[in-house]
């Protein structure tokens, strides 16, 4: 008998978080890296959340368990929350407060998926949703949308996947990580498509507030109504309001798959750190002038990176219009000679640049197929100058 399960054995280590790791570790070790790795915001989290969860400990009742859903007080602030930002009107037993949005991705799947259905997920997708559609038994079947189209998927692309197994479309707008954004046009054909299909679908809008040049991230259940019975939307408090480490997101969705994600989580992680979710309280129930500023800064960089990766030769880089990140191309750039060495997929090129000049890229395997780099630029002016510079240098020397 096998060790490992099957199950687990299939799956395979996040690579944002691996390559987070590792230049977190050599800049421990006194390395000079630049880290383009995680989607993380180099913003602290706002003082009055972090005295919000201060507070918070002081006080015996947050030393012990809430409901599995979550404080009642944050579920109301996230009904509160989501009518402000995206118009959607739901009640408080529709939401879920789950550890990240991470865990609410795996949650989702768990709660809909049956063995060998299929999952359509459109590509370049986020590293995890492949690993928690599979892990809850499911099949993604991907479709991808190469920078020729801004990494966005057709309707006529989804069709052609549509098998009679297909149960979900995952949608996730901005993206990670492309930092590709659906127009409000695009996202209302896509839903009255699903919805014609009888899809159910799962939406990420997690990046709904990073948004940029007059981009629109309309929520699914608004922009189309009649699917809303079939939608599950994915949320969080980590890129907001700079929360990464507090470790909270939150599901939405019809009240029977609540309340089966509940009983679910009752018996994986129970609530929520009672601390970490005061936090969260304090920053829904706050204003979005943290996001706004950080959004000035995010913009500045954006422009930034993007200008100067497209002044590599072989780097082909699109404007991203939402999110932190940018996925060049850099087919350019593989099977030629660089520093004596010849890469011949990102990965290899990724290596490479993190062996030659201490950056750390994530690249294109982690997310779909190989050619790219995802950078996140959630990080300082002074880091992306010179980031980018030493890997322009480093390919430079290409032949
Ligand atoms: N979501 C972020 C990223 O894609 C954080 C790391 C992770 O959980 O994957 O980099």
């Amino acid at each position: 008998m096998a060790r490992i399960s099957a199950r687990i054995a299939a799956i395979t280590e996040s690579a944002t978080l691996a390559v987070d790791a590792k230049a977190k570790a050599l800049k421990a070790a006194g390395r000079p890296v630049i880290g383009f790795g995680a989607g993380e915001p180099d913003f602290p989290t706002p003082s009055y959340v972090v005295d919000a969860a201060i507070a918070a400990a002081s006080q015996v009742a947050n030393h012990r368990y809430t409901p599995t859903p979550g404080l009642p007080e944050l579920r109301e602030a996230i009904v509160a929350k989501t009518k402000r930002d995206s118009g959607y009107e739901i009640t408080a037993d529709q939401v879920l407060v789950t550890n990240g949005g991470k865990q609410s991705v795996y949650q989702s799947f768990a709660a809909i998926l049956d063995p060998g259905d299929e999952v359509l997920l459109p590509a370049p997708y986020w590293t995890s949703y492949p690993e928690c559609i599979k892990l809850a038994g499911g099949n993604p079947v991907e479709v991808f949308a190469d920078e020729k189209q801004d990494y966005l998927v057709t309707v006529a692309q989804l069709e052609a996947a549509l098998t009679e197994r297909t149960k979900v479309l995952l949608f996730c707008s901005p993206s990670n990580p492309t930092g590709a954004v659906y127009t409000p046009e695009q996202v209302l054909e896509i839903a009255k498509w699903a919805d014609s299909k009888n899809l159910w679908i799962i939406t990420d809008e997690i990046y709904e507030h990073l948004l940029f040049d007059g981009a629109m991230a309309p929520s699914i259940p608004v922009i189309y109504p009649p699917i809303a019975d079939r939608t599950i939307i994915l949320n969080g408090v980590a890129k907001t309001y700079a929360m990464t480490g507090w470790r909270v997101g939150w599901m939405i969705g019809p009240k029977d798959v609540i309340k089966a994600a509940t009983n679910h989580q009752s018996h994986l992680s129970s609530n929520v750190a009672n601390i970490s979710q005061r936090a969260a309280l304090a920053a829904v129930a706050g204003t979005l002038d943290v996001v706004n500023e950080m959004l000035a800064a995010f913009d500045r960089r954006r422009k930034l990176i993007v200008a100067a990766l497209n002044d590599i030769p072989g780097i082909y880089c699109p404007m991203p219009k939402g999110a932190f990140y940018v996925y060049p191309s850099v087919k350019g750039v593989l099977g030629k000679e660089i520093d004596g060495n010849r890469p011949t997929t990102s990965s290899e090129l990724a290596a490479l640049i993190l062996e030659k000049v201490e950056v750390a890229v994530v690249p294109g395997e982690a997310f779909g197929p190989s050619g790219y780099l995802r950078l996140s630029y959630a990080t300082s002016d002074q880091d992306i100058v010179e980031g980018i510079a030493r890997i322009k240098d480093l390919l430079s020397k290409a032949k």
